[in-house]
């Protein structure tokens, strides 16, 4: 068939009709923006034809479907994997460049969609780009903010928030479709299971399609977005800011009350929305309720979308007249559940109060679930004690992830480590009731972004050992491993990152001022800040090295240089995060403007840190950070994305570095630290003195005596080593001394070219089993069940 895609003449002549229709304009007068639209709007269309035919696929077959339901979806730019999947990027390469246009600069116009906070969002949007290019029915179903993540600036060492206007130019991959909008009812009181005087809220969905690779599939991610509704007569302006705020921005301050009930507002707008439209869907279609867990499952991403549960039990008992036992079985075999957290801080509890005024007829359900829940434990002859910390409603609050484990099939951890933890440990009393339910699918990411797109020059040198097969199949990136001593393909490897290199010291050049030396280690730790992270174990490992190397000609000599780079944004209102932020740049500028040491060693915090900017950072990675505290980190995604870039981890034995050592072997990682097992035993036996640690370790008292000089007030991050010398709950204290071991070690093993390369080689090779592809066939082979789409 002959499209405007077949080659770049086709292309070309399309494009400047395209451009002069929507800008009235010739090529050269345009603006990169207006370039940029005119291609993504082009795309777009053209995608209508497979988007068209892959949902009449799926309705004619009767196909199930996956909707997977997430608060979250950390998208970055589209246009380009948009492109590489639909199998375009050439030709429109090709034809930009005739015209003498790099691709890249016009997709440096695209507004990252900033959807999600971290590891979690952007976990869901790689499941999308997998599911799509295995041709399974899964379809995305979040919120439309208004205002994604907040944008990071750093002002005077501090963090500084800003709001992310990423709407502010149309988004050209989403489509509004007003016809499938959905009426949601928030507060009321309830008369006999009726729900009386609730205020309604119009939500209507924007669909972005999603491209599976060269397959044909384009499925899409729902994004709900709310409007005043013709059901309510007070409109005034309360009302229309309530709907208004409801999808102003993504995680609104939960510190207040009236946050508390934004998010809650927010949680189930998108879940009742999502299963709202989902059973209009399977009416449409001729089915009936009775068999909706034979073409859906509702795949829970965390705790947040927990209430499609009560949501459908709802639907079915007062609005289809189901009984309750009937609804009860029905929810039970669509709804499955993914726990991404072992914080017990960090599980999702809601204040009975709040939660009842905004949602009474919901908290009936879950009272009534929680009441037989109970009797079902009473029954089994369960303690008083156990089924205190079982119920679904604890004596002010509504447990979320308890709700989950009680009606879904299926509850699954995000590596091996975490699922064993939460089967052992965390949610043993719900392990020992339902070991059929618990299982474990380890994360991954999608290798067409985090490495096709990203690093083409890694991809030829791959291509040009091993064919072009493994981009399907990247388990057969395998193939490397016997190069990993080949001396022509490290200096390949070598050649490829020192690209990278320049291209990531250029652009933090041009954002920071600072200049990085090529040749030295780049270390890179990039993820949120929090605590657990332990950011702050690397800032003082780098102040120790800086005082070593002033005062140690030996060691300095022996000394390969290195510049470490931090990226994260800490939440507004978490003042240790923000404290180690302004710790990290306080020393960095004293740091990087010594020169005793300016040539070995270089601190940089890179501002807003996010997709676009870690699509830099990865290739350019020798040392890949992963130091959380064992135990803490569910799985970790950041450390796949640098070893599938061969990057070598330095990192704990933590979330998935377990299974990255698994693959890689242990030879070709850098391991240091408690075990999980070390800290939870450390824990119970409650016996930790950080202070021991300060008392015994000289470095660690020139270390704080170092942060108390970064102020011209002494006492001003007092309350950051203050917490480590008397609380230190994630244990830097306890891994200070290995940690500095390892980073010798790795700084050691960097001047043995031969032994570093073939380590790089070696992590690329084994990252085969880190694509998102393989995680969505183990969700689909073990819980989804669904069946390919085959034209
Ligand atoms: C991959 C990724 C994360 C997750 O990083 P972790 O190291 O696993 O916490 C967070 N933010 C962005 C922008 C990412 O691309």
């Amino acid at each position: 068939m002959n499209h405007i895609f077949e080659n770049k003449e086709t292309f070309k002549g399309a494009y400047v009709l395209a451009l002069n229709h929507l800008f009235a304009k010739k090529i050269e007068n345009a603006t990169l923006y207006e370039r940029y639209a005119t291609l993504a709007s082009i795309l777009d269309t053209h995608l209508k034809t497979d988007y068209r035919s892959t949902t009449e696929y799926v309705e004619k077959n009767n196909l199930k479907k996956t909707i997977y339901f997430s608060m979250e979806f950390l998208m970055g730019r589209l246009i380009t994997s948009n492109l590489m999947n639909a199998g375009y990027a050439s030709v429109v390469k090709e034809a930009f460049k005739d015209w003498g246009y790099d691709l890249n600069e016009i997709e440096q116009t695209e507004s990252d969609a900033g959807l999600g906070n971290g590891g979690l969002g952007r976990l869901a949007a790689c499941f999308l780009d997998s599911a799509a290019s295995l041709s399974l029915p899964l379809y995305g179903n979040s919120l439309r903010y208004q205002h994604g993540f907040f944008v990071q600036k750093i002002e005077n060492n501090k963090q500084v928030e800003y709001p992310d206007n990423w709407l502010e130019r149309p988004f050209i991959w989403e489509e509004k479709k007003e016809d499938e909008a959905v009426e949601v009812p928030f507060f009321g009181y309830v008369e006999n299971i009726r729900l009386i005087d609730p205020v309604w809220v119009r939500a209507i969905p924007y669909d972005v399609k999603v491209v599976g690779a060269q397959n044909g599939v384009v499925t899409h991610l729902r994004l709900w977005s709310t409007e005043p509704s013709k059901k309510y007569h007070y409109q005034d302006q309360a009302y229309l800011n309530m709907v208004k705020n409801i999808t102003d921005s993504l995680y609104p301050d939960d510190s207040t009350e009236d946050g508390k009930l934004l998010r809650l507002q927010q949680q189930y707008l998108f879940s009742a929305a999502g299963i709202k439209s989902a059973i209009n869907e399977h009416k449409r279609l001729g089915r009936d309720v009775r068999s909706l867990a034979d073409y859906y499952t509702f795949q829970i991403n965390d705790t947040h979308p927990t209430l499609i549960i009560p949501e459908l039990m709802r639907v079915l008992m007062d609005e289809e007249g189901l009984g309750y036992d009937e609804a009860w079985q029905i929810v039970n075999k669509t709804c499955a559940y993914t726990n991404h957290t072992i914080l017990a801080e960090a599980l999702e509890k809601w204040n009975i109060k709040i939660f009842r005024r905004l949602l009474p007829r919901i908290y009936e359900i879950i009272a009534e679930m929680n009441k037989r829940f109970i009797a079902e434990l009473v029954s089994k002859g369960y303690s008083q004690e156990k089924i205190y910390r079982m119920q679904l409603i604890g004596v002010n609050n509504v447990r979320m992830a308890n709700i989950c484990i009680n009606a879904s099939f299926s509850v699954n951890g995000v590596a091996a480590l975490h699922t064993d933890i939460l089967k052992k440990i965390e949610l043993n009393d719900f392990y020992q009731l339902y070991p059929e339910k618990f299982n474990n699918k380890t994360n991954g990411i999608t290798h067409r972004r985090w490495l096709l797109h990203i690093n083409p020059e890694l991809t030829s040198i791959i291509d040009s050992l091993l064919g072009s097969k493994w981009q399907k199949d990247l388990s057969l990136i395998k193939g490397l491993e016997k190069y990993a001593n080949d001396a022509k393909v490290q200096s390949q490897i070598k050649d490829m990152k020192l690209t990278k290199k320049r291209i990531l010291i250029k652009r933090i050049y041009e954002d920071t001022g600072v200049m990085l030396n090529e040749n030295a280690i780049f270390d890179i730790q990039i993820k949120r800040l929090h605590e657990y992270k332990r950011q702050l174990l690397n800032i003082l490992h780098i102040i120790y090295l800086y005082l070593r190397l002033k005062k140690d000609a030996e060691f300095k000599k022996n000394f390969h240089p290195q510049n470490f780079i931090f990226g994260a944004k800490a939440a507004p209102s978490y003042h240790m995060a923000k404290g180690i932020i302004e710790l990290i740049n306080a020393a960095s500028k004293v740091i990087n403007n010594d020169k005793d040491t300016n040539e070995l060693l270089k601190v940089v915090f890179v501002e807003n840190y996010n997709v676009t900017y870690a699509e830099f950072l990865f290739p350019a990675a020798d040392l890949s950070e992963q130091i959380s505290t064992a135990s803490k980190e569910a799985s970790g995604t950041g450390n796949m994305k640098f070893m599938l870039n061969g990057a070598v981890t330095i990192g704990t034995m933590d979330g998935a570095n377990v299974e990255i050592v698994e693959q890689a072997g242990k030879e070709n990682a850098v391991i240091f630290g408690m075990s999980a097992e070390e800290v939870t035993t450390l824990y119970k036996n409650n016996g930790y003195k950080p202070r021991k640690y300060y008392d015994e370790d000289k470095r660690l008292r020139d270390i704080f005596e170092f942060i108390r000089t970064l102020n011209s007030n002494p006492t001003h991050f007092d309350f950051i080593l203050h917490n480590l010398l008397n609380s230190d709950y994630f244990l830097v204290m306890a891994d200070f001394a290995s940690y500095v071991e390892a980073q010798a070690k790795a700084n050691k093993l960097y001047q043995d070219a031969k032994t570093w390369w073939r380590m790089s080689i070696m992590n690329i090779a084994n990252a085969g089993f880190f694509t998102s592809d393989r995680t969505i066939a183990q969700y689909n082979e073990d819980i989804w069940h669904l069946t390919p789409i085959t034209f």
